[in-house]
């Protein structure tokens, strides 16, 4: 049936559902309620938002996507954000070989910079959360399937309700029912993979505790010693008064079940003597640890009327840093195109720029944090023994993470929308593959 205003809810705006209240979806939810064209409600399964210990570093490619959304949600992020260490100290990412013959050899220096910040997921999503009006958004509603008819997007709900929309763009992480709907339940890149068999063993320490076990600097500093059997790391959180330690292992044996292996320190006895201290402090409880996953390229990240954004989309290994960053990058996108979206018939053409310009750039840094598990681990060919090469890589990679020209990414991403849009309305159409270079 068609629609004579363009939408399925016949009040003459389109009408969003966003399904997971996580870091992506809240921040397009921010940016969305300012504009008079859109409506949209966030469907969030869990009942509230957990403080899971998980601290985050957002880099500039971050902060630039926040501040295209809009200022208050980059001031969010700073007023939420705590100095890792003292405010006024230079702090950087040390990275130093831990094993083999250049033993002790300091790589790297990342990201150094006085006052550096991490901010606890939690407490972000706090912060993104008072952006968005309690009104549009539902806790406790875990998304069941969806249905597409040609007038409306279908939602089934786990607690039975149904709910209709112009549209969906799920956010709903790394094991993202969505990502199934749109590429089928059997395509090799739905389900997350885990190729090099990441576990991060990982615990959470006062600074003073872990002070009087291993050297006192990494309790203020971060190190990433590598290794073979896995790189060691330290996060001081809370202006330096707790720390994360970890180690990641690449290559784990795990059961058959899935159970990893407890981590044995005994097995890191040619790795320097502080990276032994930091392995002996993580195994005295492992409780925090995880295994890693991320996924294999889809080959779209929309079906019609529906969108994925965030992990759902391109969920990476952590040690690029940059997931979080990539859903902001998403949502920044998104929220620029929808500002121009008056009708329900307009909807596959802003998911189709939106999936031109963000999916080879997102797919790429899912291709970058592995590459740096495989440098940390020894296992880029020949790297290790190259300090040069090593030091080119992170150059390198920090250039295309943080860099990136983000306003361009939105001219382009509108640029494809009104060439495809024009080209609907009678001009000649215009493949979103062929008409942009990526930034
Ligand atoms: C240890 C660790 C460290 C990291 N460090 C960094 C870092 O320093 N910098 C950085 O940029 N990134 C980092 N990341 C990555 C970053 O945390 C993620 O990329 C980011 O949180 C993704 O946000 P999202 O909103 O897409 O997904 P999520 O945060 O996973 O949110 C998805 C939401 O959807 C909800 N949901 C799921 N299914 C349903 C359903 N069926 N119905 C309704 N709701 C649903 C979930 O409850 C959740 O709230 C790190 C990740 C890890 C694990």
């Amino acid at each position: 049936m068609a629609q004579e205003n363009g939408n399925s809810k016949g009040n003459g705006k389109i009408n969003i559902a966003i399904v997971g209240g996580g870091i992506a979806g809240l921040a397009l939810g921010a940016g969305l309620k300012k504009k008079d064209n859109v409506t949209f409600h966030i469907y969030e399964s869990v009942p509230g938002y957990k403080d899971v210990g998980a601290g985050l570093a957002l880099h500039m490619n971050a902060i630039k996507a926040m501040a295209l959304i809009g200022d208050e949600v980059k001031q969010t992020y700073f007023d939420k954000a705590l100095f890792m260490g003292e405010e006024d100290k230079e702090m950087s990412t040390e990275v130093i070989l831990a094993q083999g013959p250049n033993k002790g050899e300091l790589v790297a220096e990342l990201g150094k910079a006085k006052g550096r910040k991490t901010v606890a997921r939690s407490a972000l999503l706090d912060g993104l959360l008072e952006l968005v009006p309690k009104a549009n958004i539902t806790f406790g509603k875990k998304l069941d399937s969806i249905d597409e008819t040609p007038d409306a997007v279908h939602l089934h709900f786990q607690d039975g309700s149904d709910v209709t929309a112009d549209c969906l763009i799920s956010a709903d992480g790394i094991h993202s029912l969505t990502r199934r709907y749109i590429l089928g339940a059997d395509h090799p890149a739905t389900e997350p993979k885990n190729h090099d068999g990441w576990q991060i063993y990982r615990t959470m320490v006062s600074a003073d505790f872990a002070k009087q076990h291993i050297n006192p600097k990494w309790t203020q500093q971060v190190p990433i010693l590598l290794g073979p059997r896995g790189h060691i790391n330290c996060i001081p959180l809370d202006k330096g008064t707790r720390l994360s330690a970890g180690v990641a292992v690449r290559g784990a044996k795990f059961t058959p079940t899935g159970e990893a292996p407890p981590l044995d320190p005994a097995i890191y006895s040619d790795y320097s003597a502080e990276a032994q201290a930091i392995v002996r402090l993580v195994a005295r409880d492992t409780s925090a640890s995880w295994t890693a996953a991320d996924h294999d390229h889809a080959p779209t990240y929309y079906k019609s009327h529906v969108s994925m954004i965030g992990d759902a989309a391109h969920a990476s290994m952590p040690f690029a840093g940059n997931g979080a960053a990539q859903a902001l990058e998403d949502a920044a996108v998104l929220n620029h195109l929808f500002s121009r979206v008056t009708h329900r018939a307009q909807i596959p053409a802003a998911f189709s720029a939106y999936d031109s310009v963000r999916r080879p750039r997102s797919q790429e840094v899912v291709d970058l944090a592995r590459k740096f598990g495989r440098v940390y681990a020894y296992a880029e060919e020949g790297m290790h023994e190259d300090p040069g090469r090593m030091k080119q890589f992170f150059a390198g990679a920090a250039a295309f993470t943080n860099n990136a020209d983000l306003v361009r990414q939105n001219d382009d991403a509108m640029g494809l929308f009104e060439a495809a849009v024009k080209g609907g309305e009678g001009g000649e159409e215009v493949k979103a593959e062929d008409a942009v270079e990526i930034v």
